[in-house]
Order: C-alpha cells, then sequence, then structure tokens
C-alpha cells in the first residue's frame, strides 16, 4: 500500500469528475491527476499520424495502430499554475485534446490492453510519490485496488448531458442537447463493457449522486470521507 494518500475519483462522462478532483486537489494540497486526458493523449497522438476515423469501430485496426504507435509514444504529465500538461514527444497537447474526434478515438482506443498496461503503470508511479486525487473510470477497481478512499461519482444521463451542454453553450459553442446526450450515452456503454478494467464502481466505493446536489455539496461530501479516513 503507498505510504500516500491516495483519493480515487470514478465515475461516467460528465459527472464532474475533473471539476471536483480538482477542487479536492486544491483544498488537501495534493496533486491532481486527470487520467483521461493520458488516454486523450494518446488519441490525438494516432490522429497526428493519420488515425483512420472510418475505421475507429474496427479492433483489429485499433489494434495494429496501438502496436505500430506505442512505443514511440513518450508521455510525461507536467503541472504549472494552471494545472496538469500533458506532453507527447516534447509537444503540448494540453489544448488540443478535448475535441470530439479525440473524444470518441479515446474511448475506443482505450479497449486495447498494451495500451491501458503502459499508461495505469504511469499512474501507479505517480500516485506512488505523491498524495494524490485521480480520477479515471477503473481506478478505483484496477488502478489503485487499496486506495485510501474511492468514489464513484455519478448523476443520470440526463443530467450530464444538460450540464456539458449548458458548459459548451457558455463557450460560445453551437451544440446540440441530443447529439451531447446520445453520444455520452454511446461512451459509457463502450467504456462499461470492454473486457479490460472497464467503468465499474468498486465494491468498496462510496457511490455518490450527484444529480440533485451541488458543486459545493460534492465536494464537502467527499472532503468529509476523506477526513475520516486520513
Ligand atoms: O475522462 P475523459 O472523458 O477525459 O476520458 C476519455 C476516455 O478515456 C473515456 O471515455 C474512457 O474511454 C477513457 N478512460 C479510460 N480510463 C480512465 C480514464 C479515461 O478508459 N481511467
Amino acid at each position: 500500500m503507498s505510504k500516500f494518500i491516495n483519493i480515487a475519483i470514478d465515475g461516467p462522462a460528465g459527472a464532474g469528475k475533473s471539476t471536483i478532483a480538482k477542487a479536492i486537489a486544491k483544498k488537501k494540497k495534493y496533486i491532481y491527476l486527470d487520467t483521461g486526458a493520458m488516454y486523450r493523449s494518446f488519441a490525438l497522438y494516432l490522429l497526428k499520424n493519420g488515425f483512420d476515423l472510418s475505421q475507429k469501430d474496427s479492433a483489429e485496426y485499433l489494434q495494429a495502430m496501438v502496436d505500430k504507435y506505442l512505443d514511440s509514444f513518450e508521455l510525461d504529465v507536467a503541472y504549472d499554475e494552471n494545472g496538469q500538461r500533458v506532453i507527447v514527444n516534447g509537444e503540448d497537447y494540453t489544448g488540443s485534446i478535448r475535441t470530439p474526434d479525440v473524444t470518441a478515438v479515446s474511448s475506443t482506443v482505450a479497449s486495447v490492453p498494451a495500451l491501458r498496461l503502459k499508461l495505469v503503470e504511469l499512474q501507479r508511479i505517480i500516485a506512488s510519490k505523491n498524495n494524490v486525487v485521480m480520477d479515471g473510470r477503473d481506478i478505483g477497481t484496477y488502478v489503485l485496488k487499496d486506495a485510501t478512499v474511492k468514489i464513484f461519482l455519478t448523476a443520470t444521463a440526463e443530467e450530464r448531458a444538460k450540464r456539458r451542454y449548458d458548459e459548451l453553450v457558455a463557450s460560445g459553442s453551437d451544440v446540440s442537447y441530443d447529439k451531447i446526450y446520445a453520444d455520452m450515452v454511446e461512451r459509457d456503454r463502450f467504456d462499461s463493457s470492454r473486457a479490460m478494467a472497464p467503468l465499474k464502481c468498486a465494491d468498496d466505493a462510496v457511490k455518490v449522486d450527484s444529480t440533485d446536489m451541488s458543486l459545493e455539496e460534492v465536494i464537502d461530501y467527499i472532503l468529509n470521507i476523506t477526513e475520516a479516513k486520513i
């Protein structure tokens, strides 16, 4: 077991994991590790190397692309005053990993075990050297099975899609609620049904349904659980 405090926050897309994990990390002065950003970085690396989006649902194609590009993929996770940055082979990808194409490819390619093993190794090294709040899909069930605190954060799909829609509209994007809802449900279905380390609530996680909770309420609730454990 790590001598550092490890807080695992898992859950489906759009549940508010990153906002909440960041707030808790700031309050406790722990580092925050967004593991989704790591899968997104590899997806962008593939796209920059000519990934053919029309083949993203072919398991053979995904495996072949991972086999071809994984060895040359050097990921550094760095921190500055704006938070976590992801650097791939010396290039800062942080600002470019939230596009719809990267989102779609990250979820499909995250089903390939060789990629997961490489990223999980890095995640465990970070957790073994730091007090960390880590968010993702498999942190409590697979990456950090002995985490000090495990949270499974969820909300109804309608509420999660609405929050994502409001966020995008506020930032000036012209988006459709129905499309956001459909993409989110499909991504959760895919993430929950892959063979290796699927999205799942750990048996010993505290399940938090944030549908009718404010951000502050969720943060306070998780902080109280953390204080009771450390
Ligand atoms: O959390 P985020 O939406 O940025 O993650 C993007 C994708 O990366 C997810 O849909 C999921 O397929 C994958 N992922 C994963 N395991 C994690 C974190 C993310 O498979 N721990």
